[in-house]
């Protein structure tokens, strides 16, 4: 199968789960296209689709730019750490941020909007599994981030990536729990592996990469 039909086959699944599981909630569905090359986002493109998420910010300076030109209406997610150096180019690439972990990062994006003013959609990330190597804010500090980000930027909801080779439907659970607490609408949750059981535990996002567009080549 094609880029093309493997979207549609996931957009099918999507409802598929909707009514399986019985939950209503709109499921947006963000093709993850990085190390993949600008002609395997024009398939998309062409077919339609509009949402697409780039770990990397440089990546997707190198291939969004031209696209943006040629496509109206892309909106594009950065699901990969930002560092602070690069906010500015983030800032002018990214139609959401779903990584934001730490108040100098809210910082960095304030001192920069003041500058050239965007609308920006932001994520917290939530290191929901404790693990040392990955990114996301603690789970016992979300709630002092949430508060440091009042009045500054507006957080629509939560991101996180579970621990890989675990059942990641607790995790998806805890997740829920907290936007639930922090009155958070929006959820980033769920993968090529495990997005049926995402949109089971409230997914707004899904971020969908190999499932879309094969292996990557790394
Ligand atoms: C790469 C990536 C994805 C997509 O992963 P697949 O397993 O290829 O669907 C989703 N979220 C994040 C944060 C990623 O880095």
């Amino acid at each position: 199968m094609n880029s093309v039909e493997n979207l549609n086959l996931i957009k099918r699944n999507i409802e598929k789960a909707k009514a399986g599981y019985s939950v209503n909630q709109q499921v947006n569905l963000i093709a993850v296209s990085k190390t993949h090359s600008i002609d395997a986002i024009k398939s998309l493109l062409d077919s339609g689709h509009r949402i697409f998420g780039e770990n990397k910010v440089q990546e997707a300076k190198e291939k969004f730019p031209l696209l943006k030109e040629k496509y109206p209406n892309i909106e594009l997610h950065l699901i990969g750490s930002l560092q602070s150096n690069k906010v500015k180019d983030a800032l002018s690439l990214f139609d959401v941020i779903h990584t934001i972990d730490r108040t100098s990062l809210i910082d960095e994006i304030i001192k920069e909007l003041v500058k050239n003013p965007r609308s920006v959609k932001y994520f917290i990330q939530v290191n929901i599994g404790n693990e040392p190597q990955k990114g996301g804010v603690a789970t016992e500090n979300l709630g002092d981030l949430i508060n440091y980000a009042k009045g500054k930027i507006v957080i629509s909801g939560l991101m996180c990536v579970p621990p890989f080779d675990k059942n990641p439907e607790p995790y998806f659970l805890q997740l829920k729990q907290l936007a639930d607490k922090y009155n958070l609408a929006e959820l980033s949750m769920g993968m090529s592996g495990d997005y049926e059981a995402a949109i089971k535990c409230g997914a707004t996002y899904i971020r969908v990469g190999t499932a879309i567009f094969g292996q990557r080549i790394l």
